[in-house]
């Protein structure tokens, strides 16, 4: 110990540096824990994205190692457009959703079972692959000034894109969201068994738009205006402004009459588009959103985050390469490129597209399309009950367009 009181620095060897606790960070050391690799893991964050505000929502089957650690978990989805609106049941599937401290508890959790783990306060600064593995230089707060340590590790698991040698290029789509908290006036506002996934009943005028509530009580949710856009805004608060009129508007004109009482509120962008994602070489392996696992067409990446983990972890216990945990997509990648493409030129066909999946198919079939985990005869009845034109153009626009 360097500094009284401060935590112990690791020194020497460790099997593996997790670089970011954030959802992927955190998953992983959950996965790596649970199948019992590893003498010796060390997951540090600077802390930039304190995850105590922070939440995930996915669905599931609730298989996956973290199902049973979210606090939210609804059976039905609203899905609704102009002059239309349907619920749909769920099941096999919930609609999930887990709290930062809720997944930073579960880990501490499953890292308390392997003595070896460590959680360390600090910012990664340089990865230098050494043949051998990684050494790892890492700053951390003492409380006489920051620390230094460098370490070697076999193996480091990138969140961050550290020094910028894994960092993907810029975004070119986002989705771009402002929800608000709010309780209502009476008890029976909302039904927390069923979260309004895509509600369409919004203002279309600046892109592809929709609304999404997440109740978490009857008096209690979040309700959130989210649009498809092309780049990050210069004005976030006239942007916010405009946003949250229409929230309003639509808790007064859809939800129920107030006065509605604002708790807090989530303002954000999740960035949808990038380049080519870093590839996993041997020592330095990519996870979570740098590693292409937010989907492109939807902003959601917790479920890919599990599946990568899972993979991950699998790969090493059986004295694999985690190099091979990441799965080939390209065939939902091109869908998702193509989808945005419809978006950012034709938004009117966007809606139509996403409203024609949203009316004419059951839920299971659904979220397995965008999990990816449909069958080759489940995609083909999804896509019978589309409009496949603007689809066709866009294809080949980008065909045109990379002549
Ligand atoms: C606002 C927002 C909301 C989202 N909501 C959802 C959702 O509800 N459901 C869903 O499926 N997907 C969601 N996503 C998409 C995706 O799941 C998240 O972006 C997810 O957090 C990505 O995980 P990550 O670990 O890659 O990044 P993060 O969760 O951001 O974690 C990165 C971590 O690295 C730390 N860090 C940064 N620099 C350093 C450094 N030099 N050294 C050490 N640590 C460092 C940060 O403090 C942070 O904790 C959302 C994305 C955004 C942007």
């Amino acid at each position: 110990m360097d500094d009284a009181g401060a935590c112990p620095l690791p020194s020497g060897h460790v099997d593996a540096v997790i670089v970011g606790a954030g959802a992927a960070g955190l998953s992983l050391a959950c996965h790596l824990a649970s199948v019992g690799w590893g003498d010796r893991v060390l997951l540090v964050d600077d802390g930039s994205r304190p995850v105590e505000q922070r939440s995930w929502a996915w669905w599931s089957t609730g298989a996956e190692l973290l199902a049973a650690s979210a606090s939210t978990a609804a059976d039905y989805l609203w899905v609704a457009g102009d002059g239309w609106r349907r619920r749909l049941a769920l099941a096999p599937y919930s609609y999930r959703r887990i709290t930062g401290p809720e997944l930073s508890g579960v880990t501490e959790g499953l890292m308390s079972a392997r003595p070896g783990y460590q959680r360390l306060v600090g910012s990664v600064r340089t990865l230098v692959p050494d043949g051998t593995g990684c050494r790892v230089a890492i700053e951390s707060p003492g409380p006489s000034g920051t620390r230094t340590v460098e370490i070697s590790a076999r193996w480091v698991f990138d969140s961050v894109g550290v020094g910028g040698s894994l960092r993907p290029p810029a975004s070119h789509a986002y989705l771009d969201f402002h929800g608000l908290r709010v309780e209502a006036p009476t008890t029976d506002a909302f039904d927390p068994q069923t979260v309004t996934l895509m509600d369409f009943r919004t203002d279309q005028s600046t892109g592809v738009a929709f609304m999404y509530v997440l109740p978490t009580s009857t008096r209690h949710a979040l309700v959130e205006r989210t649009v498809f856009a092309h780049a990050d805004t210069d004005d976030r608060e006239a942007q916010s402004a405009l946003h949250e009129a229409h929230v309003r508007r639509y808790l007064d004109r859809h939800v129920g009459r107030g006065p509605w009482r604002v708790t807090g509120r989530e303002i954000g962008t999740i960035p949808l588009q990038r380049g080519p994602v870093p590839a996993a070489v041997d020592p330095v392996i990519p996870i979570g959103a740098r590693a292409g696992m937010v989907k492109a067409s939807t902003g959601y990446g917790f479920d890919r985050i599990q599946r990568h983990s899972s993979a991950i972890a699998s790969c090493l216990i059986r004295g694999r390469s985690p190099a091979h945990a990441m799965p080939s997509r390209r065939w939902s990648d091109a869908l998702d490129a193509a989808l945005l493409r419809v978006i950012r030129e034709d938004p009117a066909a966007a809606v139509a597209i996403l409203s024609a999946l949203l009316k004419r198919n059951p839920a299971p079939r659904i979220l397995a399309f965008l999990d990816e985990d449909a069958s080759i005869l489940d995609q083909f009845r999804l896509f019978a009950t589309l409009p496949l034109m603007p689809f066709v153009r866009a294809h080949a626009g980008a065909v045109r367009g990379r002549r």
